[in-house]
């Protein structure tokens, strides 16, 4: 597609497509050669109020539709996922830079997502109890909360809308999705593959837009009951506050500082892989990727040069091109975050031991790379070892015990993922009862995730929890009932 005839996207509301009100569009770029991919509405207020509107007035019919038929239709978009899982996989690689392999397992969550959705339609456990009469039954269900306003972040744009969705469908919620500025072509693709599944006009509802325009809107709106947000820390306390503020139910997955912990009798070359794939990943652009490597003296030169040298010979690239280890960070003021904290780190007195800056070489140039970055002689206070950094740059943190590494990975604001490489199952077993983070490996690295499991974290990661049957707390409420059947005055 050439700069002139760039592709016009609208918002999806109620089953219909329409631009932006102001007429306003804004520019979705590949980050690999900023190729102009084309326009999406750059909504408002008043384009968020007509997508609540239209999805109040289908929750009154979507709430009463039985939840087996709600999983019936989850269960054909997951099926239809799958058919269409290269074309997402192509859109994701190609807006937001992540590695097709990686991209294909982003869209493989969703479609799990879908069919455990669909299974929830005909289980969505509640209690029967004992009731303190003869004549007297006693029992709590779900119920939905009405219109939900979900709002994505660009590093999962197809894994994340699904963790979300489809819990907060099948349960009876209706919804508006506001997707990432930096992943819109996904949010489109994934709005027409539930039209396409067959679900109801105004269940789902896609207004594209600016995160303090268009997501503050729904943020804001009255009609909204609910709110499920994943982004970065400071957006999301933000968010919970108007959504306190305005009595909705709110969720809130924020930022990571995720570390692995190496102990004195661990397998160091699995680690050294654990360790590169988990710090460069999805160029370290995930809430799980590892950030701190926490590694005991007597492996710490074993493992850092293992890990310098598996870090230089990652492959740079177009992240189309199923050679390519590691793509383009999103956009450019990623890449200026993080060479902002290779000035940090030298402020600091860290020793840079690779990259820390720029790959520029031939068609690099044209986008955002940055070489993989490995900071050794890390200590645990300095900032590089405790603010989110969300790029391709990971401290080694030198410890002498067992203590002393609980400490160090306990010791940050966040709590999402943690894990630890030893051969010792009674240190493997301490750890998975010291380490304060939702998710805890062992002897794997801090990502991938299982959605039969729920995900998130402690602290200032947010404290709620997505996929598994948990997900489904976020999108209801309990109701007790109490059925008197004696037919008299107790
Ligand atoms: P972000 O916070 O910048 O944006 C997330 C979403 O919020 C976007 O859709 C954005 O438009 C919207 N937004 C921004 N300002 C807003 C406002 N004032 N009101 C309403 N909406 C607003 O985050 P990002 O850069 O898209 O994603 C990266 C962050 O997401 C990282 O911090 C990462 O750790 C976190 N993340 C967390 C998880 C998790 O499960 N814990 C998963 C993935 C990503």
């Amino acid at each position: 597609m050439t700069e002139t005839r760039a592709r016009s996207v609208g918002n999806h509301i109620g089953g219909e497509v329409r631009e932006a009100a102001s007429g306003g569009w804004f520019e979705n770029r590949s980050p690999t050669d900023g190729e102009l991919l084309g326009l999406y509405a750059r909504s408002g207020a008043e384009d968020v109020g007509r997508a609540v509107e239209k999805a109040r007035a289908a929750f009154e019919g979507w709430r009463l539709y039985p939840a087996p038929k709600r999983g019936e239709i989850l269960y054909r978009a997951g099926a239809l996922m799958a058919e269409r899982k290269e074309e997402f996989a192509r859109a994701m690689s190609r807006e937001m830079g992540k590695v097709l392999s990686e991209a294909r397992g982003d869209v493989q969550e969703g479609i799990d997502m879908a069919f455990f959705a669909a299974g929830e339609g005909r289980r969505m456990l509640g209690d029967t109890v004992p009731a303190e009469l003869p004549e007297k039954f006693a029992m709590s269900i779900r119920m939905p909360i009405g219109v939900v306003g979900l709002i994505t972040p660009w590093n999962f744009p197809v894994a994340i809308p699904s963790w979300k969705s489809f819990p907060a469908l099948v349960a009876g919620n209706t919804i508006v999705l506001k997707p990432a500025e930096d992943a819109p072509e996904c949010a489109r693709l994934f709005t027409q593959l539930l039209l396409d599944a067959g679900l109801p006009e105004g269940v789902f509802n896609t207004v594209f837009g600016l995160g303090e325009e268009a997501g503050a809107a729904l943020v804001e709106h009255p009609g909204v009951a609910g709110v499920s947000f994943t982004g970065s820390t400071a957006v999301g306390v933000s968010i919970a506050r108007e959504a306190h503020r305005t009595h909705k139910k709110v969720a809130t997955e924020m930022g990571g500082k995720n570390a692995i912990i190496l102990m004195d009798d661990a397998d160091v070359d699995l680690a050294v892989e654990g360790a590169v794939w988990s710090a460069f990943g999805t160029a370290g652009q995930r809430c799980t990727a590892a950030s701190r490597l926490i590694v005991h003296e007597r492996v710490l030169d074993e493992f850092t040069e293992g890990l310098v040298r598996a870090a230089n010979a990652l492959k740079l690239g177009d992240p189309l091109d199923e050679g390519t280890d590691v793509g383009p960070l999103v956009n450019e003021e990623a890449l200026r975050k993080v060479s902002g904290y290779v000035e940090v780190a030298k402020e600091e007195g860290a020793t840079l031991l690779c990259g820390g800056e720029r790959a520029t070489e031939g068609d690099l140039s044209k986008g955002n790379f940055f070489r993989p970055t490995i900071w050794g002689g890390v200590d645990p206070g300095m900032r590089i070892a405790q603010e989110e950094i969300f790029g391709p740059a990971v401290c080694v943190i030198p410890v002498s015990s067992y203590e002393e590494a609980v400490r160090v990975n306990n010791g940050t604001p966040y709590g999402l993922s943690s894990a630890i490489y030893t051969r010792d199952v009674n240190t493997a077993f301490r750890a998975m009862r010291d380490l304060y983070t939702g998710i805890n490996y062992v002897n794997a690295g801090t990502i991938g995730a299982e959605i039969q499991l729920p995900f998130g974290g402690t602290k200032a990661t947010g404290g709620h929890r997505e996929v598994g049957q948990q997900a489904l707390d976020s999108f209801t409420e309990w109701k007790s009932i109490y059925v008197d059947y004696s037919g008299k005055l107790q």
